[in-house]
């Protein structure tokens, strides 16, 4: 996919206004009431649309910014997810319709209107960022979400109308939900201001949705998430967004996952790399030694005469793979501590020990240069 500022012709310093300038005017250019039956017209809508999705929304636009599209492509190349951008057209209206507001009434052409105000129709997606830590993330976890979104009436399924009643047709619109206006050189269909585009006029509201046909409905799922996330990765709960229209399809719900950092381990992969810093003598003389780690206690064997800086594998310590299940590796590091301050015992074996391998103390003691590495 293009880059989402080349698409919208901005530069990556522009504000939320100019992105939304610049938005406007590809989705007017290539506005399908505007090309009718042009493929590539409406191609470079929905990639107009899908650009400004990510840089309207300032968190997804923050990680546009540092990832790219793989912030939105599946993840970590994990189950689930849809890549990102529109595939449908309607979705483009549902979510920016009030963009074309004051100048194509609502967006959609007629044959699309009349299809979604009174067919079935698919609900939106919707989505939902949620923190885990790295522990969840090598263990996988169980998370109740809660949310609240839109759903049928099932009272009145939809149609806004009290049961039994009918509702009336617009006399406005004579029940086609659009009206022609003229504005500049276009004629265009405008949504009927009287009917709002229903194509009919509720005299006897549905108590239960107010004659929204749509009710609020809270909504608490547990969902689990599998071991090996990584930041970014988007799963989808089929079926949990928000509710269809008049009998349609739910929509899907993607959880996004943002990974917690924990300030002892750095990720690489399947990897995990983190450091000790044993005591020089634990060092020289090589010790069995006890850390903990995210999920419990974990034995790094030190070997004798072991130098700072040098590695220590530790197959099977890292993060499992979202595929495989197999887990990673962790490689420690090794630091070293030295005391800040001697016991006169202490000085007095260490003098010796200098003593005994003729290692000079006093001036005049020769050592060596190196490169600054090493
Ligand atoms: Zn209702
Ligand atoms: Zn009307």
């Amino acid at each position: 996919m293009r880059d989402c500022y080349e698409i919208l012709g901005v530069d990556r310093s522009a504000d939320a206004d100019s992105i939304k300038k610049a938005y406007r005017k590809l989705a007017m250019q290539y506005h399908p009431d505007k090309n009718p039956g042009n493929a590539e017209a409406e191609e470079k809508f929905k990639e107009a649309a899908s650009a400004y999705e990510i840089l309207s929304n300032p968190e997804k636009k923050a990680q546009y910014d540092r990832f790219g599209w793989q912030a939105f492509q599946n993840g970590g190349g994990g189950r689930g997810g849809a890549g990102a951008g529109f595939q449908d057209m309607e979705d483009i209206f549902s979510s920016f319709g009030d963009i074309f507001g004051d100048f194509f009434g609502g967006g959609m052409s007629s044959s699309q209107r009349s299809r979604s105000r009174t067919g079935p129709r698919r609900g939106s997606d919707l989505r939902y960022m949620t923190e885990i830590t790295l522990k969840d993330v090598i263990e996988g976890a169980e998370k109740e979400i809660e949310f609240e979104t839109d759903d049928n009436c099932d009272v009145c399924n939809g149609s806004g109308v009290e049961k039994g009643k009918q509702p009336q047709s617009c006399n406005t619109c004579g029940g086609q939900g659009q009206v022609r206006v003229t504005q500049g050189f276009f004629q265009m269909l405008s949504t009927c201001p009287t009917c709002q585009g229903r194509g009919s006029i509720v005299k006897d509201p549905c108590k239960p949705c107010k004659g929204r046909g749509r009710v609020k409905q809270d909504r608490k799922i547990k969902i689990t998430i599998p071991p090996g996330v990584d930041n970014g990765t988007r799963l989808r709960v089929s079926g949990e967004g928000e509710g269809g229209f008049r009998g349609g399809e739910a929509g899907d719900l993607f959880v996004e996952v943002r990974v917690k950092e924990d300030s002892r381990f750095e990720r690489e992969g399947d990897h995990l790399y983190g450091r000790i810093d044993p005591d020089y003598v634990q060092l020289l003389l090589g010790a069995e030694v006890e850390a903990e780690t995210v999920t419990g206690k974990l034995k790094v064997k030190i070997p004798k005469g072991a130098q700072v800086g040098e590695q220590i594998r530790v197959a099977g310590e890292g993060v499992p793979g979202l595929r495989s299940g197999r887990r990673g590796d962790l490689y420690v590091t090794l630091g070293v501590h030295f005391p800040e301050k001697l016991t006169k015992d202490e000085e007095r074996l260490l003098k010796e020990i200098a003593e005994k391998r003729g290692i000079g103390l006093s001036e005049g003691s020769r050592i060596s240069f190196w490169g600054r590495k090493k």
